[in-house]
């Protein structure tokens, strides 16, 4: 296989900075593809919350107080180089107070798209300046979706890119990056050739758009998002655009890293098992039920959800399925998650209506959302849409039965339990109503009174092997392709 150079520039990289499955992929295709001797740089904003003693983190001597003019604001940025826990790959950290000392990862202030522009400068400067001519620039999602449009502008004279080619891979189609059409002087001269003309006189510009229409190759996070993209239910308003270039468009199901996230060795739990030891799951149930303060009888099948609490993850059924199932079930149910202020409400309601059998625990916590992949029975994504979704993976490898909508990467991932064959691993609902979710449930919940079967759809889901070596060998043979 051709060694690659390969210039990776995203807005999210675990362990240092993770909002959602954008940081794990950012953390495991790069580790991947820098085992298979590719020379990978990975580019990502040295945020005030990135936590310095993850790693040992130097100064790039070559990249020091590099000024960037973006319309009539000036900023300079410096680099540092961290290791990758687990991996020997450096990180650079594009360090730039002004704009990433805030508390939040992302912010609706108004200088938000200079926030993503700089890191796009700051990576393909960084390249000049290393004299290092990537075969490929990997985009990631809207804050990244200029990177191609600077190489055909502003960047164009430089000989160094003359064979880079540019993949955009669209992690999130719901979040596009959209700006008032006064930001055109922040993306430097020549760029207006390059926007969508309809959006310019509409008075907008959509980062993502622009990434969709300026880049070589187009990538999804799993094959049925790729398809379920290019029609107007899921297009957001893109759909036309992807079906023009359904020909550059591949949908590549997100791996999995399971030296990370295997019940065998993840050092949060508080017991380690495999699908030979099931048993010693019980002892995470027990730790979870007690830690959360729940009802401490382990008989009763415990639901999780770990999630962003976002209109796409279609907790709205959930609000109406679960007072119905915990009525008239015996059951628990553990919500992690943070978001949407409706939701946080409706939540706390639940836990204050079902005392010791509901759980609603507000915010992002690492440990806990492993616990309850470990600890729990089944577990809940009823999405109104899934690019990829990694938490039902998860959940499968860790035997804890996903309950999922048939949408995106859920689709590609869980398939219908079938009693009479023994195959499948999971329960999936094809329609996004709270009946489609609480017949799921309570198929799950009868399943699971019974011991034996309920073992073989754990074990189903525990045999399934989403890992890198598979998936990255598709993101190696896009990248060499000329
Ligand atoms: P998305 O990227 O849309 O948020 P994914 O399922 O692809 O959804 O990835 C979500 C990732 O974020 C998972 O690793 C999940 O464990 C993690 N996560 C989401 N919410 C929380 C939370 N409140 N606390 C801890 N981890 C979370």
């Amino acid at each position: 296989m051709e060694k690659l150079r390969i210039c990776f520039v995203t807005s999210e990289i675990a362990p240092f900075v993770k909002a959602g499955g954008l940081g794990d992929v950012s953390q495991a295709l790069p580790a991947y593809l820098h085992d298979r001797g590719h020379d990978v740089r990975v580019f990502v904003p040295f945020y005030s919350r990135i936590d310095t003693g993850l790693s040992d983190f130097s100064a790039v001597p070559e990249v020091r107080d590099v000024p960037v003019t973006l319309g009539s604001s000036f900023y300079s940025f410096s680099l540092f180089r961290a290791p990758l826990p687990g991996s020997g790959l450096p990180i650079h950290f594009v360090h730039c107070p002004p704009l990433y000392g805030r508390p939040a990862l992302y912010s609706q202030d108004p200088d938000e798209h200079r926030r993503f522009l700089l890191l796009s400068r700051a990576a393909i400067e960084s390249c000049q300046r290393f004299q290092w001519a990537p075969d490929v620039f990997h985009c990631h999602d809207w804050q990244t979706g200029m990177i191609p449009l600077m190489l055909k502008s502003g960047y164009a004279w430089d000989k160094l890119f003359r064979n880079s080619r540019t993949i955009f891979t669209i992690h999130n189609i719901g979040y596009q990056g959209v700006f008032g059409a006064d930001i055109l002087p922040d993306l430097g001269e020549g760029a207006r050739a390059f926007l969508d003309a309809e959006d310019l006189a509409g008075g907008r510009i959509n980062f993502l758009k622009t990434g969709l229409l300026q880049s070589d190759v187009l990538t999804t996070v799993s094959p049925t998002y790729a398809k379920e993209i290019q029609t107007p239910d899921f297009g957001f308003g893109l759909d036309g655009i992807l079906r023009m270039r359904s020909g550059a468009l591949t949908g590549i199901l997100n791996g999995v890293d399971y030296a990370s996230w295997s019940p065998e060795t993840d050092p949060h739990l508080p017991a380690h098992y495999t699908a030979k030891t099931l048993d010693d799951k019980r002892k995470n149930k027990s730790a979870l039920l007690q830690g959360l303060g729940l009802d401490p009888d382990p008989a009763p099948p415990v639901f999780g959800i770990v999630s962003r609490l976002a209109y796409q993850k279609g907790l709205d059924l959930v609000e109406e399925a679960a007072p119905y199932i915990l009525s008239r079930h015996d059951a628990r149910l553990v919500i992690l998650g943070s978001g949407e202020p409706k939701y946080e409400e409706s939540f706390r309601a639940l836990q204050a209506r079902f005392p010791g059998r509901a759980c609603f625990y507000s915010g992002y916590n690492e440990r806990l959302a492993r616990l309850i992949e470990a600890g729990g029975d089944m577990f809940l994504m009823p999405s109104r849409y899934e690019p990829c979704g990694l938490n039902q993976m998860y959940s499968l490898k860790y035997g804890t039965v996903p309950i999922v909508r048939k949408t995106g990467g859920l689709a590609d991932t869980v398939t219908q339990f079938d009693p009479d064959t023994g195959t499948g691993n999971g329960f999936v609902f094809e329609h996004f109503t709270a009946e489609g979710l609480v017949w799921a449930m309570e198929m799950a919940l009868r399943l699971y009174r019974e011991p034996k079967t309920w073992r073989t759809i754990m074990k189903n889901g525990m045999k399934e092997d989403f890992s890198w070596t598979v998936q990255g060998e598709l993101y190696e043979e896009l990248y060499a392709r000329r």
